[in-house]
Protein backbone atom coordinates (compact mmCIF):
# COMPACT_ATOMS: atom_id res chain seq x y z
CA UNK A 1 0.00 0.00 0.00
CA UNK A 2 3.02 2.43 0.68
CA UNK A 3 5.92 2.26 -1.12
CA UNK A 4 8.99 4.00 -0.21
CA UNK A 5 11.88 4.30 -3.66
CA UNK A 6 14.98 5.48 -2.89
CA UNK A 7 14.55 7.89 0.08
CA UNK A 8 17.54 9.99 0.99
CA UNK A 9 17.56 12.51 4.11
CA UNK A 10 19.59 14.89 5.29
CA UNK A 11 19.50 16.67 8.12
CA UNK A 12 21.85 19.90 8.56
CA UNK A 13 23.77 20.10 11.84
CA UNK A 14 25.83 23.76 11.89
CA UNK A 15 28.21 23.14 8.73
CA UNK A 16 27.65 19.48 9.06
CA UNK A 17 25.04 17.23 6.86
CA UNK A 18 23.76 14.36 8.81
CA UNK A 19 22.34 11.86 6.52
CA UNK A 20 19.86 9.84 8.40
CA UNK A 21 18.58 8.07 5.51
CA UNK A 22 20.76 6.80 2.80
CA UNK A 23 18.69 5.73 0.02
CA UNK A 24 16.32 3.28 1.50
CA UNK A 25 13.40 1.49 -0.46
CA UNK A 26 10.63 -0.97 1.29
CA UNK A 27 7.12 -1.90 0.59
CA UNK A 28 4.54 -1.16 3.37
CA UNK A 29 1.52 -3.78 3.09
CA UNK A 30 -2.15 -3.70 4.84
CA UNK A 31 -2.98 -6.37 6.91
CA UNK A 32 0.47 -6.79 7.99
CA UNK A 33 2.44 -5.85 11.13
CA UNK A 34 5.88 -4.49 10.06
CA UNK A 35 8.43 -3.74 12.78
CA UNK A 36 11.19 -1.40 11.85
CA UNK A 37 14.26 -2.68 14.02
CA UNK A 38 17.33 -1.02 14.70
CA UNK A 39 19.79 0.80 17.12
CA UNK A 40 19.80 4.33 18.30
CA UNK A 41 20.12 7.43 15.45
CA UNK A 42 19.69 3.88 12.85
CA UNK A 43 16.79 6.48 10.95
CA UNK A 44 14.12 4.32 13.16
CA UNK A 45 12.03 7.65 13.52
CA UNK A 46 12.83 9.36 9.74
CA UNK A 47 11.67 6.85 8.34
CA UNK A 48 8.21 6.59 10.23
CA UNK A 49 7.74 10.31 9.97
CA UNK A 50 8.09 10.10 5.74
CA UNK A 51 5.88 7.16 5.94
CA UNK A 52 3.35 9.33 7.96
CA UNK A 53 3.79 12.69 5.88
CA UNK A 54 5.62 14.57 8.75
CA UNK A 55 8.40 15.10 7.16
CA UNK A 56 9.47 15.24 3.31
CA UNK A 57 13.04 13.35 2.14
CA UNK A 58 15.59 14.78 0.76
CA UNK A 59 15.37 12.75 -2.51
CA UNK A 60 13.62 9.94 -3.34
CA UNK A 61 9.36 9.19 -3.63
CA UNK A 62 6.73 7.81 -0.86
CA UNK A 63 3.88 6.54 -3.20
CA UNK A 64 0.74 5.86 -1.48
CA UNK A 65 -2.02 4.50 -3.73
CA UNK A 66 0.42 4.96 -6.80
CA UNK A 67 0.40 9.18 -5.49
CA UNK A 68 3.63 10.49 -4.61
CA UNK A 69 2.95 12.25 -1.12
CA UNK A 70 6.30 13.55 -0.94
CA UNK A 71 5.67 16.54 -3.86
CA UNK A 72 1.82 16.77 -2.44
CA UNK A 73 1.35 20.91 -1.32
CA UNK A 74 1.41 21.64 2.77
CA UNK A 75 -2.34 21.87 3.00
CA UNK A 76 -3.10 18.34 0.81
CA UNK A 77 -0.33 16.56 2.95
CA UNK A 78 -2.10 17.98 6.30
CA UNK A 79 -5.19 16.03 4.53
CA UNK A 80 -2.99 13.28 3.96
CA UNK A 81 -2.42 12.55 7.67
CA UNK A 82 -5.87 13.76 8.86
CA UNK A 83 -7.05 11.03 6.67
CA UNK A 84 -4.79 8.13 6.64
CA UNK A 85 -2.82 8.41 9.55
CA UNK A 86 -2.88 7.23 13.17
CA UNK A 87 0.37 8.27 15.63
CA UNK A 88 0.90 6.16 18.73
CA UNK A 89 3.88 7.70 20.68
CA UNK A 90 6.14 6.36 23.38
CA UNK A 91 4.90 8.75 25.62
CA UNK A 92 1.13 8.96 25.03
CA UNK A 93 1.18 12.41 24.07
CA UNK A 94 -2.26 12.98 25.78
CA UNK A 95 -4.22 16.25 26.66
CA UNK A 96 -3.86 16.17 30.91
CA UNK A 97 -6.80 18.03 31.84
CA UNK A 98 -9.51 16.12 29.24
CA UNK A 99 -10.33 12.48 30.52
CA UNK A 100 -10.09 9.21 28.14
CA UNK A 101 -13.47 9.70 26.54
CA UNK A 102 -12.21 13.23 25.33
CA UNK A 103 -9.24 12.62 24.43
CA UNK A 104 -10.47 9.96 21.58
CA UNK A 105 -13.53 12.08 21.11
CA UNK A 106 -11.50 15.20 19.88
CA UNK A 107 -9.12 13.16 17.58
CA UNK A 108 -12.10 11.21 15.97
CA UNK A 109 -13.91 14.17 15.70
CA UNK A 110 -10.96 15.91 13.54
CA UNK A 111 -11.80 12.81 11.28
CA UNK A 112 -15.65 13.19 11.58
CA UNK A 113 -16.13 9.76 12.85
CA UNK A 114 -16.94 11.28 16.59
CA UNK A 115 -18.94 8.54 17.38
CA UNK A 116 -16.47 5.87 17.52
CA UNK A 117 -14.59 7.48 20.57
CA UNK A 118 -16.89 5.48 22.71
CA UNK A 119 -16.65 1.99 20.79
CA UNK A 120 -12.62 2.43 20.29
CA UNK A 121 -12.60 2.79 23.97
CA UNK A 122 -14.15 -0.13 24.26
CA UNK A 123 -12.27 -2.41 22.18
CA UNK A 124 -9.05 -1.32 24.03
CA UNK A 125 -10.50 -2.53 27.24
CA UNK A 126 -11.48 0.54 28.70
CA UNK A 127 -14.96 0.90 28.92
CA UNK A 128 -14.83 1.47 32.42
CA UNK A 129 -12.27 4.24 32.50
CA UNK A 130 -13.74 6.60 29.54
CA UNK A 131 -14.30 9.19 32.37
CA UNK A 132 -10.62 8.99 33.95
CA UNK A 133 -8.09 11.84 33.07
CA UNK A 134 -4.85 10.29 31.95
CA UNK A 135 -3.21 10.97 35.71
CA UNK A 136 -5.46 8.51 37.00
CA UNK A 137 -4.54 5.88 34.77
CA UNK A 138 -1.71 3.84 34.29
CA UNK A 139 1.17 3.66 31.68
CA UNK A 140 -0.44 0.51 30.14
CA UNK A 141 -3.85 2.23 30.18
CA UNK A 142 -2.80 5.55 28.99
CA UNK A 143 -1.09 3.92 25.66
CA UNK A 144 -4.32 2.16 25.43
CA UNK A 145 -6.26 5.53 25.28
CA UNK A 146 -3.44 6.57 22.88
CA UNK A 147 -3.59 3.64 20.28
CA UNK A 148 -7.88 4.27 20.76
CA UNK A 149 -7.17 7.50 19.68
CA UNK A 150 -5.06 6.32 16.56
CA UNK A 151 -7.49 3.88 15.65
CA UNK A 152 -10.87 5.47 16.29
CA UNK A 153 -10.55 6.84 12.75
CA UNK A 154 -9.83 4.15 10.88
CA UNK A 155 -6.39 4.91 9.49
CA UNK A 156 -4.75 3.16 6.51
CA UNK A 157 -1.38 3.45 8.70
CA UNK A 158 -0.96 3.34 12.13
CA UNK A 159 2.72 4.29 12.87
CA UNK A 160 4.06 3.52 16.18
CA UNK A 161 7.40 5.46 17.60
CA UNK A 162 8.45 3.23 20.48
CA UNK A 163 5.19 2.23 22.17
CA UNK A 164 6.13 0.21 24.78
CA UNK A 165 9.12 2.46 25.47
CA UNK A 166 7.98 3.73 28.29
CA UNK A 167 6.42 0.06 29.99
CA UNK A 168 7.42 -2.78 31.97
CA UNK A 169 8.12 -5.74 29.97
CA UNK A 170 4.71 -7.48 30.52
CA UNK A 171 2.77 -4.33 29.61
CA UNK A 172 4.52 -4.03 26.75
CA UNK A 173 3.64 -7.73 25.56
CA UNK A 174 -0.16 -6.73 25.62
CA UNK A 175 0.32 -3.21 24.03
CA UNK A 176 2.26 -5.64 21.27
CA UNK A 177 -0.64 -7.88 20.75
CA UNK A 178 -3.35 -5.20 20.98
CA UNK A 179 -1.31 -3.85 18.23
CA UNK A 180 -0.99 -6.72 16.14
CA UNK A 181 -4.95 -7.34 16.82
CA UNK A 182 -5.37 -4.25 14.48
CA UNK A 183 -2.85 -5.53 11.99
CA UNK A 184 -5.43 -8.17 10.71
CA UNK A 185 -7.36 -5.32 9.41
CA UNK A 186 -7.06 -5.83 5.76
CA UNK A 187 -7.55 -1.83 5.15
CA UNK A 188 -4.96 -0.53 7.94
CA UNK A 189 -0.76 -1.28 8.26
CA UNK A 190 0.47 -1.49 11.23
CA UNK A 191 4.22 -0.18 11.51
CA UNK A 192 5.84 0.01 15.36
CA UNK A 193 9.24 1.58 15.34
CA UNK A 194 11.90 -0.45 18.47
CA UNK A 195 14.95 -1.29 19.35
CA UNK A 196 13.50 -4.12 20.96
CA UNK A 197 14.16 -6.98 18.86
CA UNK A 198 11.64 -9.41 20.39
CA UNK A 199 8.78 -8.12 18.79
CA UNK A 200 10.25 -9.55 15.51
CA UNK A 201 9.12 -12.38 16.63
CA UNK A 202 5.32 -11.62 16.41
CA UNK A 203 6.24 -9.24 13.30
CA UNK A 204 4.82 -10.26 9.74
CA UNK A 205 7.30 -8.21 8.05
CA UNK A 206 10.57 -7.06 9.37
CA UNK A 207 12.60 -4.10 8.41
CA UNK A 208 16.26 -3.85 10.32
CA UNK A 209 17.53 -0.11 9.70
CA UNK A 210 21.82 0.75 10.64
CA UNK A 211 23.72 3.78 9.89
CA UNK A 212 20.48 4.99 7.81
CA UNK A 213 20.31 1.83 5.66
CA UNK A 214 17.87 -1.03 5.35
CA UNK A 215 20.00 -4.21 6.03
CA UNK A 216 17.72 -6.83 5.67
CA UNK A 217 13.64 -6.72 4.76
CA UNK A 218 12.14 -10.25 5.76
CA UNK A 219 8.95 -11.02 5.46
CA UNK A 220 7.87 -13.90 7.45
CA UNK A 221 3.68 -14.47 7.39
CA UNK A 222 2.65 -17.75 5.95
CA UNK A 223 0.82 -15.80 3.15
CA UNK A 224 3.59 -13.82 1.75
CA UNK A 225 5.66 -17.41 1.52
CA UNK A 226 2.96 -19.09 -0.41
CA UNK A 227 3.15 -15.95 -3.04
CA UNK A 228 6.60 -16.44 -3.12
CA UNK A 229 6.45 -19.87 -4.01
CA UNK A 230 3.86 -19.72 -6.83
P1 LIG B 1 16.32 6.41 15.53
O1 LIG B 1 14.86 6.64 15.49
O2 LIG B 1 16.73 5.09 14.92
O3 LIG B 1 16.91 6.57 16.90
P2 LIG B 1 16.48 8.92 14.07
O4 LIG B 1 15.69 8.70 12.84
O5 LIG B 1 15.84 9.66 15.19
O6 LIG B 1 17.02 7.50 14.59
O7 LIG B 1 17.82 9.68 13.72
C1 LIG B 1 18.72 9.27 12.68
C2 LIG B 1 19.88 10.26 12.60
O8 LIG B 1 19.42 11.52 12.14
C3 LIG B 1 20.58 10.52 13.92
O9 LIG B 1 21.94 10.67 13.69
C4 LIG B 1 19.94 11.81 14.40
O10 LIG B 1 20.80 12.51 15.23
C5 LIG B 1 19.70 12.54 13.09
N1 LIG B 1 18.52 13.43 13.16
C6 LIG B 1 17.23 13.05 13.33
N2 LIG B 1 16.41 14.14 13.33
C7 LIG B 1 17.20 15.22 13.16
C8 LIG B 1 16.99 16.64 13.07
N3 LIG B 1 15.74 17.14 13.13
N4 LIG B 1 18.06 17.43 12.90
C9 LIG B 1 19.31 16.95 12.82
N5 LIG B 1 19.60 15.62 12.88
C10 LIG B 1 18.58 14.78 13.05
Amino acid sequence: MVSIRNIVKKYKSGSEEIAALGGISAEIRTGEFTVILGPSGSGKSTMLNMLGGMDRPTSGQILVGGEDISELSEKKLTDYRRKNVGFVFQFYNLVENLTAYENVGIAADLNGNAGNAADALKDVGLEKRMKSFPNQLSGGEMQRVAIARAVAKSPKLLLCDEPTGALDVATGEKIFALLKKYSRNKDTAVVVVTHNPEVAKIADHVIRLRDGMIVADETVNQQSIEQQAV
